[in-house]
């Protein structure tokens, strides 16, 4: 696996690529890697000839200075596991890379309320820092193919709504969420948790499976309040569980009027937070 840090040595050997008719595809992360990144990468080889992974802590998506901070930091761990993977090159700039002075980075793109619901109420400003930094780092891979996953979800919604709004030319590939065996999502923040609490936490996807099970037949209301109920329980702090029309985000009110219908839900395991969400029904498949 090649590693470079500046977007010249990187454009010098995949432009070699291009030439030669090869696909590229990108994973952009910030570390701390678990099986739910690495199945990122292995989607992308399979679509693609040549997969950049990107380790970057951006600065700019932290609300939270503190979780900045104690974001986990594993370089060197993460390129042994991506050379396992067979991922081709590791791209790790430094911010002045990324955030050269002089250069205008952010991005003027309207997302209406998809920035503002869910995480937005909670995270003020981390879009802006996502958007930002999403198309500064398309524009220094210059990839075919972007993969990212379902566990962020308002994430790859207000990413492809970037994409389509500035008619760039990657397409978005979503893979799905990997899970720890106790049905936890996988998060680089799970380390993290006390062994306890990391096996409580599993009781996040319990809910979101039984309200998939349930929402056919039981008011979303009534949903919504059982499942605000089970997860008051000491140690766990919600910040919201929601039911929402997977396009706009906005909350539903009658899940037979949507064909495209998502559950996602934010809350605090001691100091550790942790999002999660599964889809009820989608376009392809409206039994779900
Ligand atoms: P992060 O390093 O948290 O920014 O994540 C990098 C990419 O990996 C994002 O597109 C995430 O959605 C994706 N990802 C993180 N956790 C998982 C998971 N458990 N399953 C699938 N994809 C994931």
């Amino acid at each position: 696996m090649k590693v470079f840090n500046t977007i010249s040595d990187l454009q010098n050997f995949l432009d070699t690529h291009r030439k030669n008719g090869n696909k590229i595809g990108f994973v952009p992360t910030l570390g701390a890697l678990h099986n739910g990144h690495l199945s990122l990468i292995e989607r992308c080889k399979e679509l693609t000839d040549v997969c950049v992974c990107s380790i970057f802590v951006n600065p700019t998506q932290f609300n939270d200075p503190s979780d900045l901070e104690k974001y986990p930091r594993t370089v060197d761990k993460d390129a042994i596991l991506l050379t396992e993977v067979g991922c081709d090159v590791l791209f790790t700039p430094a911010v002045s890379e990324v955030y050269p002075p002089g250069l205008e980075t952010s991005v003027d793109v309207d997302l209406g309320d998809l920035d503002k619901v869910l995480e937005g109420r909670f995270r003020p400003g981390h879009f802006d820092g996502v958007v930002q930094v999403v198309n500064r780092l398309l524009d220094m891979v210059r990839t075919d193919y972007l993969f990212m996953g379902q566990k962020d979800f308002q994430q790859f919604t207000i990413i492809q709504e970037m994409i389509n709004q500035l008619n760039r030319p990657e397409k978005l590939v979503v893979c799905p969420i990997v899970r720890e065996e106790s049905g936890l999502a996988m998060s680089s923040r799970n380390e993290r948790l006390e062994p306890i609490k990391r096996k409580q936490a599993s009781l996040i996807f319990r809910i979101l499976r039984q309200i998939s099970k349930q929402i056919a037949h039981t008011s979303l209301a009534q949903l919504k309040e059982w499942a605000i109920q089970k997860l008051s329980i000491p140690g766990f702090k919600l910040e919201y569980i929601e039911v929402v029309d997977a396009y706009t985000l906005l909350p539903i009110t009658e899940y037979d009027n949507a064909d495209y219908v998502v559950v996602c839900v934010a809350v605090w395991v001691e100091e550790i937070r942790l999002i999660d969400n599964l889809i009820l029904k989608s376009p392809e498949n409206t039994n779900q």
